[in-house]
């Protein structure tokens, strides 16, 4: 089938392009390599949530950084004959491709992995392929999750807390600017969401993988976190998904004491604001990022999620002086939130119009990053050939 145009409603595109989801990961593996390996790096790495935006630069950091092998958790849409999958699948067939190529070994497993099946897949396939994982990447982000105990289905929100928020907010459907008040969450919708975003699953994993001894002595994991400054605490640090958040630091206490027995190491690790699938969706997002980028690629500071993650690796994780906040936390959003940097974009935030858009922000660059989550925009890639939608890689 031909697509050469993305299909965009609100703040989803709801088709994907399998030859630029592929271009884009070759992208990300160009820019890993050109760096140069990495010292002491993991050598089998489970990376869940691990086809879009953080979890797959993680799991390119690690295959093409390291020459790990990889096993990646995602819940993704294949494609058929008539209609295109999700953009996840094609990253992975892209991904899997490349490392087939380069001799790396990759499996993925395709479900839902709040679910306990998932978890036990998962757990089989570490026995027979791999034995076990030095380092566990949990890079989920849903709106949803089913407890696998009590199967009841809690859905978060993006709500403040406390008092109702009224910002200005740039729809990307429409381009227009307008305010918009988003009323507080009530207690349910913070506990639901803290349930869907916060670290209980990601404690389970750990548990299950402990308990089934497949984890690795001086195993390290990570989960990903935001914090922003104070033009987006109302809306994401200091509300429903800020407060998810902050469990996850809980959530990292207990794993430490969990992982003691196998020298292991959990830290919640704080990236930077950038257009994925899933921060497109937060209520002034989308206009704070476009400040965002404008301002950083004039400082030279600019940052996607494959250079945010290969700092990771490399300032974080797999050096003796890891970039570590008091609370034990890895700050890569640093250069994001310096003095200068947020001084500007809050300089700029009040002078935006409809008008100007274009000029005091770089809404071209968010948009055309949105539009190559899906595929499209892309130069190397030819929109007017046929391309396949049904592709198959080591996928379980
Ligand atoms: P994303 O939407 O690009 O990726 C989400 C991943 O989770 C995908 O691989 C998807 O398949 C997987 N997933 C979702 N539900 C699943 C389920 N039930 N079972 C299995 N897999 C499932 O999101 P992202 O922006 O890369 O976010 C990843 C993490 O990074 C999140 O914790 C997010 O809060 C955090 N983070 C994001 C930003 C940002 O600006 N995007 C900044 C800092 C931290």
């Amino acid at each position: 089938m031909i697509i050469d145009k993305p299909k965009v409603r609100g703040f989803i595109c709801t088709n994907s392009q399998p030859e630029g989801c592929a271009a884009n990961v070759q992208e990300q593996i160009d820019f890993v390599k050109a760096q140069g390996a990495i010292d002491g790096g993991p050598k089998n790495v489970l990376v869940i949530g691990a086809s879009t935006g953080y979890g797959l630069a993680s799991r390119i950091t690690a295959a093409f950084g390291c020459q790990a092998k990889t096993l990646g958790v995602f819940f993704e849409k294949p494609g058929n004959a008539r209609k295109p999958g999700s953009a996840g699948f094609y990253n992975s067939a892209g991904f899997h491709a490349k490392a087939d190529a380069a001799g790396l070994y990759a499996k993925s497993i395709n479900g839902d992995a709040f679910s306990d099946e998932i978890k036990q897949t998962t757990i089989d396939t570490i026995k027979e392929d791999l034995g076990k994982v030095d380092l566990v990447i949990y890079s989920l982000a849903s709106p949803r999750r089913k407890d696998p105990k009590t199967g009841e289905l809690h859905s978060s929100v993006l709500k403040p807390i406390g008092e109702s928020y009224t910002a200005k907010n740039l729809n990307t459907d429409t381009l227009k600017i307008a305010d918009m008040t988003i009323e507080s969450a009530s207690e349910d919708e913070i506990a639901n969401t803290v349930k869907v975003m916060g670290g209980e699953d990601w404690e389970l994993w750990i548990e299950a993988l402990a308990n089934a001894g497949v984890l690795a002595d001086n195993v390290k994991t990570v989960a990903y976190t935001y914090i922003g400054d104070k033009l987006t605490w109302p809306i994401y640090g200091k509300a429903t998904i800020g407060r998810a958040k902050e469990d996850l630091d809980r959530a990292a206490t207990a794993i430490n004491a969990q992982l003691k027995g196998v020298n292991g190491q959990a830290n919640v690790a704080v990236l930077k604001a950038l257009v994925t699938q899933s921060s497109s969706a937060i209520p002034i997002m989308p206009l704070y990022i476009s400040i965002l980028y404008k301002v950083m690629k004039e400082e030279g500071s600019h940052e996607g999620c494959i250079e945010q993650l290969y700092r990771l690796f490399t300032e974080g994780l797999y050096t003796s002086t890891p970039r570590l906040d008091d609370t034990n936390r890895f700050r890569m959003d640093n250069l994001e939130l310096s003095q200068a940097v947020q001084d500007k974009v809050e300089a700029i935030w009040p002078t935006v119009t409809e008008e100007n858009l274009f000029d005091v922000t770089d809404y071209k660059s968010y948009n055309q990053e949105f539009l190559k989550l899906f595929g499209f925009g892309i130069d190397r890639v030819d929109y007017t050939n046929e391309v396949e939608t049904e592709v198959d890689f080591n996928l379980i």
